[in-house]
């Protein structure tokens, strides 16, 4: 969510700024913040420090914070650095061209609204970056969940689905520029559409966006386990662009856990909607969140999420250690657990994954997959260079060929898996892409 608000802040800047990786050379630095975890609060206050003194040097250097922490901090953040110019929430990022002049008439100005009426409104820029291979796009914004231990309803405020003409001609714009592969984003995509009976479901939403010619591959995140429904675990399978892939956060293997963090669903209901989702779709990839020792999770506990990792064994999972959000009820809860204790759960559950992570990816070896070619990583040999995509399961592979191959699709026959990424051979451009004749090539690594 915060990379694509990014790069609405860079398509907003297209006519008067250009893009500059010297920070010391800008008349105009941002920092997009997260405060998801204080882990995340932390590192803007360590990046600000480093451009104060570019500030000194350069007074007329315009300096903003843009995000979920200047959302959390307003003004606070102006009186503890006094060389920021700009503080602006999630909904203030659409100001920022009159908070820029503002700040070049010498006035710091700060924009934290929420408010309900408010649209993402329609950018026409191309996308920041020169060829672009995937893109997201939003379609809701805000969260109505109120997990316990969860900050985003509180900095991004209630839900509110976008127009679904307009989220298919940003996916048709994108598509005229190049991209492939497009990711729909929302906190909670399931329930899109639920606050206005004029919008169709998520699903109907899904079908529409399949439907946009060139448009590859479709993606989607975040699914609430609560809200996903038989029929979008039906699309999987259905859609010929949607991808064989769903990153559904469980957080916690007790449903004792689950009841105090407010998800409103069991493990059992959890694991219901697994079975039917690899029923329905055998060959999809699971991935998921962990949050370890959230207040009052017993060894008992915990273990149950250890063994609803070893039953759903997940290719990836992306865990955390509970950690305290201001102005959220699980702050008041009883029974916070001492630092040490949450990072030895969180070991335990990182060993454990790594294990079942380097099996999952294991089943790929020897096999060939059709492979979304996004990075080049050497740019100096253009004919045998490392290159970098991903599977439709959205695992990443790493294999090398010629800098041209950037953007297609290409069958690679997978000879390694490593711990989140595979490692392959290049065989030949995937039919689909109607380009032929370009040579094998060969080595691995991860
Ligand atoms: N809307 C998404 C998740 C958004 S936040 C969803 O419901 O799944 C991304 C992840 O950050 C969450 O899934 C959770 O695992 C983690 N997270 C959120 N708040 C946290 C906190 N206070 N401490 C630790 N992890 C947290
Ligand atoms: Fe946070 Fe829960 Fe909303 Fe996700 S669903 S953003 S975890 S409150």
């Amino acid at each position: 969510m915060n990379d694509y608000d990014s790069k609405r802040i860079l398509q907003l800047l297209d006519d008067d700024y250009a893009r500059i990786d010297r920070p010391d050379l800008a008349d105009l630095i941002i920092i997009n913040t997260c405060s998801i975890r204080e882990k995340a609060e932390h590192k803007l206050y360590s990046l600000a420090g480093r451009y104060k003194p570019l500030k000194r040097r350069n007074p007329a250097l315009v300096i903003g914070i843009g995000g979920c922490v200047a959302q959390q901090e307003g003004r606070r953040l102006l009186k503890r650095m006094d060389y920021v110019d700009m503080v602006f929430g999630p909904q203030g990022l659409y100001r920022l061209p009159e908070m820029i002049k503002e700040a070049e008439e010498g006035r710091r100005s700060v924009f934290t609204g929420l408010s309900p009426d408010f649209r993402i409104p329609a950018i026409v820029a191309p996308l920041p970056e020169k060829n672009p291979v995937r893109a997201f796009v939003t379609i809701m914004q805000g969260c109505n969940n109120f997990c316990s231990y969860c900050v985003v309803p509180n900095v991004r405020g209630r839900e509110i689905s976008r127009p679904p003409e307009e989220i298919v001609r940003e996916v048709e714009d994108a598509v005229r520029q190049g991209v492939r592969e497009i990711t729909l984003l929302g906190q909670n995509v399931n329930s899109y559409g639920r606050h206005d009976s004029r919008y169709p479901s998520f699903p109907e939403l899904l079908d529409m966006v399949d439907a946009v010619r060139g448009l590859a591959r479709l993606r989607f995140t975040t699914s609430h386990p609560k809200d996903l429904s038989d029929e979008l675990i039906d699309r999987f399978g259905q859609l010929d662009s949607l991808c064989e892939h769903l990153h559904l956060p469980v957080q916690s293997g007790s449903t004792r856990i689950l009841r105090q963090m407010n998800r409103r669903y069991s493990r059992e209901d959890y694991l219901a909607k697994i079975t039917r989702l690899r029923e329905k779709c055998p060959e999809i990839t699971l991935t998921t969140d962990i949050i370890a020792g959230f207040p009052g999770e017993t060894e008992s506990d915990f273990m149950e999420t250890i063994s609803l990792l070893e039953r759903v064994r997940y290719d990836q999972i992306f865990a955390f250690k509970y950690s305290k959000r201001p102005g959220t009820r699980a702050v008041e809860l009883d029974g916070h657990l001492p630092e040490e204790v949450k990072a030895a759960r969180l070991a335990a559950i990182l060993e454990l994954q790594t294990e079942i992570g380097l099996s999952q990816y294991g089943k790929l070896e020897d096999r060939i997959e059709e492979v979304l070619v996004e990075e080049v990583a050497d740019k100096n040999d253009r004919e045998n260079v490392w290159l970098r995509g991903r599977t439709r399961g959205n695992h990443v592979v790493n294999f090398r060929g010629p800098a041209a191959l950037r953007g297609m699709f290409v069958n690679v026959l997978v000879e390694k898996a490593c711990n989140h990424s595979l490692s392959g051979r290049y065989l030949n451009v995937n039919e689909q892409d109607n380009v032929t004749n370009l040579s094998e090539s060969g080595a691995t690594s991860c």
